[in-house]
């Protein structure tokens, strides 16, 4: 493995890149954020962060669907699996500390909690039972669309979905309004793309006239999408373009956009860390009601968005702060012992920043 991120660093493409980077940088400080953590396990593993010139940030944002399901989802989640249901949910869910412990916590106390790979599996479990079985539905655009295909293809009536969906781009525009930290660029995550286009960011261009870039999840993808924002930054530029065109396509995946609007409304979506961001998360539509496990189950989740005590992920996944940042960082909070949701899920900026080691972090000052 180290030989080959050692070739990559040594290839003449990347010090190409290295060189433009450094010719567009300038002096000022320049703050890219990216909202994905496939992104953030290509930077981090590669080191690219310390192949930038010193002025030149890339932080991750709330790019990781694990670590921003609120803890009042997770705590209406436990609710509903302690009425005597299956819940089912993606493995990364179960350690998640909300306000009442954890997934596994409630398993441990009885519950009936199943790791599956996909709503299909859920599906299929639904088949086999007589019982009820809810899936707690996390992601973002790249997962809702299962969720709304297993809900139009008529699953079982004991079958219902707990939705925590999140969408991306209202919660770049939630960063930007805010002021919280600069951002001057976007890295947009290659996945939710293939999904909504590069199309899907146009409201961002349009309200904030900042360079944005799709990319892919190759090293070189990643240069090659820093230079470009930094070309755009130059040229005074603030639109969208397209390093991923190999796969992304300006309009997405019409079909799986028809199928997220067919069965869910947009409504104001519960960000852990952050709070409520307008239009950012989906609900099942009332025709799809008997498939909601809120109105099934008559769970209302309270408002709750807190970290642990001491735990920074809330800053970490704002994109005001690094991973090594955090006091508790790689000391009592680790792969192993996670205290925050960003230390563990394998797509949180900790997780990742931890388990690839001090080569891919890059001390400010
Ligand atoms: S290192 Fe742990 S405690 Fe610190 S921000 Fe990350 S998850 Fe939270």
């Amino acid at each position: 493995m180290l030989s080959l991120i050692q070739s990559f660093r040594d290839s003449h493409l990347a010090k190409k890149i290295i060189q433009r980077i450094e010719n567009l940088a300038g002096g000022e400080l320049f703050r890219i954020v990216h909202v994905c953590g496939t992104h953030e396990d290509t930077i981090t593993k590669y080191g690219i962060r310390n192949m930038l010139p010193e002025n030149v940030e890339v932080l991750m944002g709330p790019g990781c669907p694990v670590c921003t399901v609120p803890p009042n989802k997770i705590d209406a989640a436990i609710k509903i699996a302690e009425k005597g249901v299956i819940l089912t949910t993606f493995g990364d869910m179960m350690r998640v500390p909300s306000g009442h412990g954890s997934l596994a916590d409630a398993n441990a106390r009885g519950a009936d909690l199943r790791i599956v790979y996909s709503i299909h599996d859920s599906v299929k479990i639904a088949e086999r039972t007589e019982k009820q079985v809810v899936h707690l539905a996390v992601g973002f655009e790249t997962t809702a669309p299962t969720s709304a295909a297993e809900i139009l293809a008529n699953p079982p009536k004991n079958f219902s979905i707990y939705s925590a969906h999140l969408l991306i781009p209202p919660a770049m525009m939630y960063l930007l309004e805010s002021g919280e930290s600069p951002i001057h660029g976007f890295i947009l995550p290659g996945h939710v793309s293939t999904i909504i286009g590069s199309a899907g960011y146009r409201e961002v261009a349009e309200r904030f006239k900042i360079p944005q870039v799709v990319a892919g999840f190759e090293p070189l993808d990643v240069l090659f999408a820093i230079s470009m924002i930094l070309k755009q930054s130059v040229d005074g530029r603030g639109e969208v373009e397209n390093e991923y065109s190999r796969v992304v396509k300006e309009g997405g995946n019409p079909k799986a956009q028809r199928m997220m609007a067919h069965v869910f409304d947009k409504v104001d979506g519960a960000w852990r860390g952050i709070g409520l961001i307008k239009s950012s998360g989906l609900s099942l539509k009332r025709e799809f009601e008997e498939y909601d496990a809120s109105k099934k189950f008559h769970i209302e989740a309270e408002e709750d968005y807190a970290m642990p005590k001491g735990c920074r992920c809330g800053e970490v996944l704002k994109a005001v702060i690094y991973p090594w940042d955090c006091p508790l960082f790689n000391s009592s909070c680790t792969p192993d012992n996670p205290i925050g949701p960003c230390m563990v899920s394998h797509e949180g900026s900790c997780y990742i920043s931890a388990t690839y080691g001090a080569f891919g972090w890059r001390k400010r000052g």
